[in-house]
């Protein structure tokens, strides 16, 4: 069996669902699962409006709401038709606007909207959308059956960033949707969304659909898993920033995990574990261009000093600088334990005989962690930063590209830089406003300048 996963785009409208069902169809003798995300802008849209209706913004809210299901229902009514199948899921539909709308409301009163309820909100966009996708194939004559992701995708209970628990997820995945493959039917489910063990709605992080499809695709132990998203495949650089970005045909998965981490969207960043975990081929691939080659990523691409150039802004550099770690043993361990207490991963690491500079992903809990931290020394916080990447299996020592790399960059300033001991990637971290630009020199210097 393979599992299936479309992003928003790829049922982003009628059409888009229509294009979906092709290339499932086209699958059926793999046996897929198949894994939807919510319709292209809906989970923005519900974040948005959980937090007009917390500002007390109730009106606004509701007229969000009332937009999305004008949206839902008219995709329902484009695919569907109006026979008592397009009837049951519009009226289903309607059903989940209506506790949305109550859920708004219970915000709006409040004034406040906590993770938990924030992930109930964002939760909608798949609980709507994978019903609809489910019906559509049926009504096209594939065996398809909806089934709640949440009674599959078991998580912790950290709302926003839940922790999926293999364990539980593959106990539920035997017994809900093996049977159902075995019949020869095609489950539905939405990614992104999961449940604690006592059945409160939590979510993955944004993105997460890949995730759970990755998820999916180690607990059924399955072929394949395949990413259809809106680009050929993972690009040479995100093309929104580098148009002529070229396509990367195999990459190993070391590879595609550190540019997803770096800001190739493409991919969730933790996509990559669960497939490693069973050696499982990923695939990305175009919905819009279903014969295109796409993207394959397995262990064995051949080593390329560059395979591609990721960036991303809106990174926090910490520095703590102390003498006193001036070969003291276990300060930098108690650095590292003041972020793990606090959850947050830190991205990139680089160390002095005096200073420990470490980057974060965004400014949750950071007040906190900054007082924490004074304890071991002087410590600075520059907020804006951004990280450029180059990633390629065979960077290893290799300085003729790493010197390539930093005269690309000219006169862009370096804050900080790492080469891990596996060297698999450079990081440089750098302004955040001249992440782009960066991206784009790199890009030239290493895929558009002939060698
Ligand atoms: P989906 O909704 O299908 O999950 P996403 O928007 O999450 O789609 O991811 C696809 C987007 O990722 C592309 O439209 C592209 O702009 C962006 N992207 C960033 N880096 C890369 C890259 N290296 N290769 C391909 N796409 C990339
Ligand atoms: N719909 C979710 C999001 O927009 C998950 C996903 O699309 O992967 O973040
Ligand atoms: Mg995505």
């Amino acid at each position: 069996m393979i599992v299936a996963k479309f992003g928003g785009t790829s049922v982003g409208d009628s059409a888009a669902i229509e294009r979906t069902t092709a290339i499932v169809r086209g699958r059926l003798a793999q046996r897929p699962v198949v894994v939807v995300s919510a319709l292209a802008g809906t989970t923005n849209a519900l974040l948005d409006l959980a937090a007009q209706a917390a500002k007390g913004q109730f009106i606004v809210a509701i007229r969000g709401i009332e937009a999305l299901r004008d949206r839902h229902l008219a995709v329902i009514d484009e695919l569907l038709g109006s026979g008592p199948d397009a009837i049951e899921v519009a009226a289903d539909t309607s059903v989940l606007f209506d506790e949305l709308a109550h859920l708004g409301e219970a915000l709006s009163v409040l004034g406040d909207v906590s993770p938990r309820s924030l992930d109930a909100v964002a939760a909608y966009g798949e609980r709507l959308s994978a019903p609809i996708v489910a019906a559509a194939f049926l009504q096209r004559g594939i065996p398809a059956t909806f089934v709640d992701a949440r009674r599959v995708m078991i998580t912790d209970d950290a709302f926003g960033r839940a922790l999926p628990q293999g364990e539980a997820i593959a106990e539920a995945a035997r017994e809900l949707l093996a049977p159902l493959l075995r019949e020869g039917r095609v489950p539905v489910l939405g990614g992104y969304i999961g449940a604690t063990i006592a059945g409160i709605t939590t979510t993955l992080g944004r993105g997460g659909s890949d995730y759970s499809a990755a998820l999916l695709g180690a607990a059924l132990d399955s072929e394949a898993i395949e990413i259809w998203t809106d680009v050929d495949g993972m690009l040479t650089a995100d093309p929104r920033v580098i148009p002529g970005a070229k396509l990367i045909e195999h990459i190993r998965f070391d590879e595609a995990a550190e540019l997803a981490s770096f800001g190739a969207k493409v991919l969730h960043p933790s996509t990559i574990a669960p497939a490693v975990k069973r050696s499982i081929p990923v695939f990305i691939y175009n919905s819009h261009r279903p014969h295109a080659a796409g993207t394959r990523i397995t262990f064995d691409a051949p080593k390329l000093s560059v395979r591609a150039v990721a960036g991303r802004a809106n990174v926090v550099l910490v520095n703590v600088k102390s003498s006193a770690m001036l070969g003291t043993p276990g300060i930098v361990r108690g650095i590292f334990s003041v972020f793990e207490r606090f959850k947050l991963s830190v991205d990139v690491i680089a160390t002095s005989e005096v200073s420990v500079s470490v980057t974060l992903n965004d400014e949750l809990h950071l007040d906190a962690v900054l007082t924490e931290l004074r304890a071991f020394g002087d410590v600075t916080v520059s907020r804006g930063r951004g990280i450029v990447a180059i990633v390629g299996a065979g960077l290893g020592g290799h300085t003729p590209t790493m010197a390539r790399a930093l005269a690309a960059l000219g006169d862009l300033r370096v804050h900080m830089c790492s080469l891990s001991a596996s060297a698999i990637n450079l990081t440089l971290i750098i302004d955040g406003d001249q992440v782009h630009e960066a991206m784009r020199r790199l890009h030239r210097a290493f895929f558009e300048e002939a060698t």
